[in-house]
């Protein structure tokens, strides 16, 4: 039998910007048999390969605002199930749920999550991070790189990981990312309070994002204290 019984969901939350995807995904997924899936990227590879829902989803997406609940109340049932046929320990759930509704739908599709990481950013740095991000056109990797130099790649343009272009997000332009740190304000901060209130028994870390650019042993103790225990 290959399906597993208990697997660990983790949710990770927390502004654009943040840095949840690329490092926490590297991270857990290599030191741990974990897998990590962000429902931007689910969203941005149905948009490449031109999917009816990748058409539907582009307009909010290009425009910074949140994809509707049934689109993602699909895209969030199809990749769990995936994922729990795989021989994995843990889910780390990546960009879901963004607004209370989206709660709601975690609760009828029976997805509780055990543990819940928040990622801390300022809203000045989000944006000036977003303005200035170079992201691989493979939306599989997605590694993230910066244009200011503070995190280039090795060659120029092409994505370390997997030798992939590197491309600028439509949405991550300045105004764009305003638009969406305004929405993350207004339909995804509310999301934590509820969440806590409804798993009541899923444990709760906050971490600042620096802790994401330090060193791996740093990371690793935080994770090992706070996602096996
Ligand atoms: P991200 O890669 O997490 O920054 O997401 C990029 C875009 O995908 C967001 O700005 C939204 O348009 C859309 N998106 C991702 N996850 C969700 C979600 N859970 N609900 C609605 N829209 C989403």
């Amino acid at each position: 039998m290959k399906k597993k019984l208990a697997i660990t969901l983790v949710l990770l939350l927390g502004k654009p910007g943040a840095g949840k995807g690329t490092r926490t995904k590297e991270f857990l997924e290599k030191h741990f048999n974990w897998r990590a899936f962000s429902t931007g990227d689910v969203l941005r590879e149905e948009k490449a390969k031109g999917t009816p829902l990748g058409k539907r989803a582009q307009e909010y997406m290009d425009k910074g605002l949140l994809v509707p609940d049934y689109l993602m109340a699909e895209i969030l049932k199809n990749s769990i199930e995936n994922l729990k046929e795989q021989n994995i320990e843990g889910i780390i759930l990546d960009g879901f749920p963004r607004n209370c509704t989206q709660i709601v739908i975690m609760q009828k599709l029976g997805i509780v999550p055990q543990k819940i990481i928040e990622i801390h950013v300022d809203d000045k740095e989000a944006v000036r991070r977003l303005s200035n991000r170079l992201t691989c056109s493979d939306s599989k990797c997605g590694k993230s790189y910066s244009r200011n130099g503070e995190k280039a790649p090795i060659h120029a343009g092409i994505c370390d990981n997997c030798g992939s272009p590197l491309i600028v997000r439509s949405d991550d332009t300045p105004e764009k990312a305003e638009e969406r740190l305004k929405v993350y304000h207004s339909q995804t901060a509310p999301v934590i309070p509820e969440l806590q209130m409804v798993f009541k028994d899923a444990a709760y870390l906050k971490i600042p994002t620096r802790l994401l650019e330090g060193n791996d042993e740093e990371l690793q103790k935080t994770f090992e204290e706070f996602l096996l225990f």
